[in-house]
Order: structure tokens, then C-alpha cells, then sequence
């Protein structure tokens, strides 16, 4: 899978016959009906439902984010694997001249594959009994000048002309970061009570607005950067700012102008990649499988919404 010699990287057939293997690996399945095994093909990579009530035809990207793409299906895959195992991201200009395709498919494309990246239906909460998750904010975007408005998140107010996400990250763990209007309790206690389950130990900078909603769990520890102070035994947050300082290289390096609009979903990619890390023993090939077998589902909702 991650030979970039591979057939499916090369040829539409080959990924065509690869894509099928990996979404079906017990027959083709209706993704109109949902029945499994029972279709029989039409033409090449066609299928027809054998279902009474359904008869309808289908190939394997119909119902994905794939679907009605002219774009041949070899190079969704490529692209799907360079975004997958590019640490800090790769842009739609990088895109465009590896794959051969118009900046404006290369753009379309990587929007589509963070969809198939993003995470499917409600997530349990993290953390647990016994298990620590560290929570902290960032910045993204702004102007220069205002790079040091962080100071200024205990005022409540978000940075002067940034965007401001909030992470959540379990150590040893998954991440799971949001997008909120500002940094206030307000905004962060929905955040914090839906995502992180209440026996965890949660671990803070000692921004005062932690306070009162570190009461929610287990314990709260905080330490003090303010004072110099970044480590109290296991009291600190290295783990997110380790993360965060992944997300803004790839945000300032890679995806230089990335609209409040869409950063929901760069937030979606990074905490994808970080999720199946090496760490946690996913190589780039499972990684891109994981991410091949998200890429379903999300189609339906789109037509239902358009017809
Ligand atoms: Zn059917």
C-alpha cells in the first residue's frame, strides 16, 4: 500500500479493483438497499442490485466522497495516501502539481478526503478512571502583530483577529480539538463536559476560567506558566502543546490561508493523523486504509439534502 509504484496508484482499473477489495470484503454492498453479496455486474466495475424492491445500479465510490468526480479514482487514492501520511498536511498547490490536476480538483479533493478523515457519528468521551487528559487553547491566523494577544485569553477575549481552538488530549490517547468563538467558561464548559468523561484527572495551564470547571472531574491540576512554572510531577501540558505545535507548523507552513470557515475542517485532518500516529502503531498504509474506510456515508446526506 504505501509503495507509490503500487498498481492502484497508477491505474484507475487497479484502484477500482483495490477499492472494491477494501470496502467489501464480502461482496459488493447496495448502498442504496444496504444488502450485501447479492449484486451481480452490469459492466466493468457496474453492479446491479439483485434485491426485488431495489434493482438499482451502484459502483464502488457511489455514496462516498468520491462520488461524481471525474477526477480518475487512482488519483483520489494518491491523494488520499499524500494527505494521510504528511505530517504537517500537503497543500492544494503541492497537490495540483504531483497528481497532474487543476488547482481547483486539487482543492475539491483535499476538502472531500478531511470529510472521509473526520469523525463519524457521536464519539465516546475521553478519558476514564485513572486516565489524565490535558486541555489548552491556540490561536490561528491574525496578524503578526497580534501574535503575543494570547496573553490576553484570561480577559476572556479571543486573540485580535484569530481564530481560537480548543484541544482536548488524552495521554497516550486521541486528541480531539474544536473551534470555539472565545475563550470564556461559557464556551469551553460544553466543550470539556461533553467530550471528557467526569473520573478523568484533567490537567490544565492555570488560566483562573479552569477553576470552576475542573470541579466537573476527578482532579484538576494546574500549573502556573505565568510564573515560569511548567512541570509539578505529572502536572503539565506537554502532551497538547506537543500536538499544538504540529497543527501550527502545518497551519503556517503548509495551508497558509485557511478561512474561519474551513478550519473545522484542517482541525478534523490534524486530529486524524494524530489519532492513528505512529505512536499508537499505525503506519501511513493503515493509516490511509483507516481513512479509505471513511470515505463512506457521507454522499448519502448530501444527495438527500439536494433532492
Ligand atoms: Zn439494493
Amino acid at each position: 500500500m504505501s509503495n507509490l509504484n503500487s498498481p492502484h496508484f497508477q491505474n484507475e482499473e487497479a484502484a477500482r479493483e483495490y477499492l472494491e477489495k477494501l470496502r467489501w470484503p464480502s461482496g459488493a454492498v447496495c448502498p442504496h438497499c444496504g444488502v450485501i453479496g447479492t449484486a451481480y455486474t452490469t459492466k466493468r466495475g457496474k453492479y446491479r442490485c439483485a434485491e426485488k424492491e431495489c434493482r438499482k445500479d451502484f459502483s464502488v465510490t457511489i455514496g462516498t466522497v468520491y462520488e461524481r468526480s471525474h477526477i480518475p479514482l487512482h488519483k483520489w487514492l494518491l491523494a488520499t495516501y499524500l494527505l494521510c501520511s504528511s505530517k504537517k498536511g500537503i497543500s492544494s498547490h503541492q497537490l495540483h502539481r504531483t497528481l497532474g490536476v487543476t488547482y481547483k480538483s486539487a482543492w475539491f479533493m483535499t476538502h472531500r478526503i478531511r470529510e472521509a478523515m473526520a469523525p463519524h457519528g457521536e464519539l465516546p468521551p475521553l478519558g476514564g478512571k485513572g486516565k489524565t487528559v490535558e486541555a489548552d487553547e491556540t490561536y490561528v491566523g491574525g496578524k503578526e502583530k497580534n501574535k503575543h494577544a494570547k496573553d490576553r485569553k484570561h480577559l476572556g477575549r479571543g486573540g485580535v483577529g484569530k481564530e481560537v481552538v480548543v484541544s482536548l488530549v488524552e495521554r497516550g490517547g486521541k486528541v480531539r480539538s474544536h473551534h470555539v468563538q472565545h475563550v470564556t467558561a461559557a464556551t469551553l464548559r460544553p466543550v470539556l463536559n461533553e467530550q471528557l468523561h467526569a473520573d478523568s484527572r484533567l490537567m490544565t495551564d492555570e488560566a483562573r476560567l479552569y477553576i470552576p470547571l475542573g470541579k466537573a472531574f476527578a482532579e484538576h491540576h494546574a500549573v502556573n506558566h505565568g510564573i515560569g512554572e511548567y512541570v509539578r510531577g505529572d502536572a503539565h501540558t506537554n502532551t497538547i502543546e506537543g500536538y499544538f505545535s504540529i497543527f501550527k507548523r502545518g497551519m503556517t507552513g503548509v495551508y497558509q490561508h485557511c478561512s474561519a470557515d474551513h478550519l473545522k475542517r484542517y482541525l478534523a485532518e490534524f486530529d486524524f493523523r494524530y489519532n492513528s500516529r505512529e505512536g499508537l502503531g499505525v503506519d501511513d498504509a493503515a493509516r490511509t486504509e483507516i481513512a479509505l474506510k471513511g470515505i463512506e456515508g457521507k454522499r448519502l446526506t448530501y444527495r438527500r439534502t439536494a433532492a
